[in-house]
């Protein structure tokens, strides 16, 4: 890696990176039994990275064998939180140590931008990893209010084998979301990535392992998802499945733990959010820029990304005007260029479902603006689509409806804030809302009525790991973040003492 301001930099260290392809399984990487590899592609130019090992059914039982003799062991489950939070917080310094490497092995095989990659994914993962440690031994349980006769302690407990599934468009970030808190909480977790982006979980088994997290307590189970997620959906050892992604899929996963063992499941889904603007919007053109980042920021591949814009029609025209400029001006471009601020689209098909939107818009009677494939300077192939808006747009149409999950603005024009807000809650997701005014009462008002896990009040897209995140509806029930998140990962027992009398023995 030589010159930090040139692509050429990302480039050559690409061409030197030998990325780990093995599945990560009681502490040591292996191949799958049956020597089952998939192809991962970079989006970056649709060539061939490496091949990834492909769990099977007998590897994700190892994995998670592993994991629930670790458990019981309770050589992570039992040990000191202080020591769980120091081992975790040498794998946030770990990560941040490996920055470089983790964000191109997630630009390579994403396409997120380099820049977001290093200033963004890596970064925050770090953060979300460190945030965990140090909350763990900051926790403490509950006394309940009985009578004199009984002391009852409602204390927390680790759940047992926990089993991710994430998807490919924030990799590590939504990983991290996932595993830091089950392993604090003293979890075990088995991690499945998603087929496009195996890369960085892998690189992190190995970042785990150097921190010292012991054998079998974190494994990671790259594989196809009807099998390997499947199979960890149905595995009855298996205590809890949390799950980002489709929801048809994820509703799948419902299906796997109602023919299993009942285990739980917690849901975070696609989103179609809406971006409310009303007529008395302050600054339209703070409002233009946080809208288009809104929907463009990771060409769209964002689960709340701002899909919808509800627009009063007093600002319509200036505002769909702004947003068109601000799309524009995007440098779209190579993803290992660190000028690039909207990268590639994750694979040809996810491209080619993109594209077929534009399509829809146009027999639905939408104003099309954008909406092309186009193939950056430099680049052979590769899957790159244009900042779209589609203009005009009927709510109750597939375009009003359906999550494109693409670099595309469905734009809506209403009149006043009820009926905007009515447009923004005929969604049959959920995830995230933002709405636009001036007026205090309006906004609080607003943000009580929309239907969405967050709301956002002039602004978009603002989170930290100290918020929970999740949905509404078709966008899912579980609540990534915060502290709440340690709910999902620890379950309550009670303690109940009979004091009897209360009298101390007077001998
Ligand atoms: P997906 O549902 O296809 O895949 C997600 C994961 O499930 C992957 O690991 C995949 O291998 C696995 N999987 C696929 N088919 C399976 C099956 N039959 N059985 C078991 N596992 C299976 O989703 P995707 O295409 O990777 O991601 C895009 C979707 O994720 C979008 O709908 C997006 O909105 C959603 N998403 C939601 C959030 C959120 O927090 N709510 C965040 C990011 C993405």
């Amino acid at each position: 890696m030589t010159d930090p301001t040139t692509g050429r930099r990302w480039i050559d260290a690409a061409a030197e990176l030998t990325p780990e392809t093995r599945l990560f399984i009681d502490g040591d990487f292996q191949p799958a039994r049956d020597g089952a590899t998939f192809d991962s592609l970079s989006p970056r130019d649709g060539r061939l990275l490496c091949r990834v090992s492909s769990a099977g059914v007998a590897d994700v039982d190892d994995a998670v064998r592993a994991a629930s003799r670790a458990f019981d062991s309770g050589v992570w489950s039992r040990a000191d939180r202080r020591e769980r939070a120091r081992v975790l917080t040498r794998l946030s310094d770990l990560m941040l140590e490996n920055l470089d490497e983790l964000a191109l092995l997630e630009s390579l095989d994403s396409g997120h931008p380099i820049g977001d990659a290093r200033r963004v994914d890596v970064p925050q993962a770090a953060r979300t990893m460190r945030w965990y440690a140090e909350a763990i031994d900051k926790i403490y349980d509950e006394v309940a209010p009985t009578a004199h006769s009984a002391l009852a302690l409602i204390t927390r407990e680790p759940l047992g084998v926990v089993g991710a599934v994430v998807p490919w468009n924030y990799p590590l970030i939504i990983t991290a979301w996932k595993i830091a808190p089950s392993l604090a909480a003293g979890n075990s977790v088995v991690l499945k990535p998603a087929e496009l982006t195996s890369l960085s979980a892998l690189k992190l088994a190995q970042l785990a392992a150097e921190a010292g997290i012991p054998a079998g307590v974190f494994n990671v189970v790259p594989g196809l998802g009807p099998v390997a997620g499947q199979s960890l959906g149905r595995h009855p050892l298996v205590d809890k499945i949390t799950f980002t992604g489709s929801p048809a899929v994820g509703r799948g996963f419902l299906t796997y733990s109602g023919e299993s063992n009942g285990k739980q499941v917690a849901l975070e889904l696609g989103g179609k959010s809406a971006q409310v603007v009303l007529a008395d919007t302050g600054d339209l053109a703070a409002c233009a820029e946080a809208v288009a980042w809104g929907i463009f920021y990771n060409a769209g591949q964002t689960c709340h990304g701002g899909s919808r814009l509800i627009v009063d029609e007093r600002v319509h025209d200036e505002l769909v005007e702004r947003v068109l400029g601000v799309g524009r001006s995007l440098i779209l471009g190579d993803p290992l260029d660190e000028a690039t601020q909207i990268g590639a689209i994750a694979s040809e098909r996810q491209l080619e479902r993109v594209l077929g939107y534009t399509d829809i818009a146009r027999t639905e009677g939408a104003v099309v603006h954008g909406g092309g494939r186009v193939r950056p300077d430099g680049l052979s192939d590769g899957y790159y689509v244009e900042p779209t808006v589609f203009d005009g747009v009927d709510n109750t149409s597939r375009i009003g409806q359906e999550e494109i999950f693409g670099p595309a603005l469905a734009v809506t024009t209403v009149r006043g804030a009820a009926e905007a807000v009515r447009v923004a809650n005929e969604s049959p997701y959920g995830l995230a809302a933002s709405v636009w005014t001036s007026d205090l009462t309006t906004a609080h008002t607003a943000a009580r009525e929309l239907r969405a896990g967050t709301v956002w009040v002039n602004t978009f897209d603002a989170s930290d790991i100290v918020t929970p995140f999740g949905g509404f509806k078709d966008s899912g029930s579980g609540r990534d973040r915060s502290l709440h998140a340690f709910d999902a990962y620890t379950a309550l027992k009670t303690t109940w003492i009979n004091l009897g009398s209360s009298a101390l023995p007077t001998d």
